[in-house]
């Protein structure tokens, strides 16, 4: 069997009302699923990391850089295709697009394999140690306007109120206007549902570092990129100074990336993004690279069904860290802000939401061979963007 052809689809739309983090507002949804294609029918799905003019670069880097690599290769041979890509590449960026482009390209393969062996991706990836997992409800974005208090402690509610145990918020507008966020999501959710905050990298150590402490009086779970990816002593700083869990690496990649990040005891929580990391060849490796730290992973998803199907088989298969009776589950992120991509792409939906209602926040794993999925051809051709 050989690779016949690679292919980028990527998927725009304008939000009804703008979202943001800490470092940008948007109204453009963007999904980026990259299509292996083999010579004897079967092809695979993927997705690559990345919105707007991101997932249009890493479109050029996949059908132009990456397809021409790949072409007449054998779909099973992922680890000879990631290091073939990876060594021609490595000079022109060891981070970053070329890795997220990969990223997409090694997930369908992976897809391939399963459905060549008939086999959901858990199982070849060792099996699931799990029969369900349990999810976390991502929401809270930053937007500019004057009642964003209120609307951040109306959302919390509603988060809970779906069915999640867990939530995360975004902060990062400076300490002060945080600190009202966060203890109006406490305050509206009680003190039995477990709270992450998120500061997408807005602040320095030092100024990150009173904030965590407030945030310990709130009961807050974890901190997640309370300081810029680069800043590994900062993160170190704040994992010592701190009682609560420090969260990072959905900005960093490859196994040398995390190599760094986590000898350096850097975070509490480790969070790699399949989706740009180097795809799933390279998340086992970084996965078990943590794991031999005793670091906890929790898989940082962000993208459309195509990612959440792909982080279900993954966390189905995380081994228990250390391993007991009564493990720590690793949970799945799932974001709720509006996104016809995660809800509406596949032919046959994940039905997250519904499970999430019905089982107190857990979903059941995936069935069917690969990732499982399969897209609904006319909603992705309705959405599909020339580039
Ligand atoms: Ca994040």
């Amino acid at each position: 069997m050989k690779i016949a052809d690679v292919k980028s689809h990527v998927l725009m739309y304008r939000l009804d009302e703008e979202l943001g983090y800490s470092q940008q507002y948007y109204t453009m949804r963007t999904a980026h699923i990259v299509e292996v294609v083999t010579d004897d029918g079967v092809s695979g799905l993927g997705e690559a990391f990345g919105g707007g003019g991101v997932a249009l670069g890493n479109k050029a880097i996949v059908e132009q850089t990456i397809r021409p690599l790949i072409l007449g290769m054998d779909p099973l041979d992922r680890e000879v295709i990631w290091h073939k890509v990876y060594n021609l590449l490595r000079d022109h960026g060891q981070k970053g697009m070329p890795l997220q482009a990969l990223s997409g390209v090694d997930i369908a393969l992976w897809d391939i394999a399963g459905k060549i062996l008939g086999q959901p991706l858990y199982k070849l990836l060792g099996g699931a140690f799990r029969d369900r997992i349990p999810a976390y409800g991502y929401g809270m974005m930053l937007q500019r306007v004057p009642d964003l208090v209120q609307r951040f402690a109306a959302e919390a509610a509603k988060i809970k109120g779906m069915g999640f145990g867990a939530m995360k918020m975004k902060i990062g507008l400076g300490p002060e206007e945080d600190l009202k966020l966060v203890e109006a999501v406490r305050g509206a959710i009680g003190d039995d549902v477990k709270l992450m905050v998120d500061a997408n990298h807005a602040y320095t150590a030092r100024e990150a570092l009173p904030l965590g402490r407030q945030f310990e009086k709130l009961g807050v779970y974890w901190f997640e990129e309370p300081v810029a990816p680069e800043d590994r002593q900062g993160y170190r700083d704040l994992c010592q100074a701190l009682d609560m869990n420090i969260a990072g690496g959905e900005a960093e990649f490859s196994r040398w990336g995390f190599r760094d990040l986590v000898e350096g005891r850097c975070v509490d929580v480790l969070q790699p993004e399949t989706c740009g990391l180097g795809g799933v060849t390279e998340y086992l490796k970084v996965r078990d690279l943590a794991h031999a730290h005793f670091i906890p992973v929790v898989n940082h998803v962000w993208g459309s069904a195509v990612c959440v199907a792909l982080n279900m088989h993954l966390l189905a298969a995380m081994p228990d860290l250390p391993g007991g009776a009564h493990p720590v589950q690793p949970m799945l992120e799932y974001d709720t802000t509006p996104n016809l991509f995660r809800e509406n792409l596949l032919a046959e939906p994940l039905g997250v939401l519904d499970q999430v209602a019905a089982n107190g926040g857990w979903v059941a794993l995936p069935k069917g061979p690969g990732l499982g999925i399969a897209l609904d051809p006319e909603f992705a051709a309705r959405y599909r963007v020339a580039g």
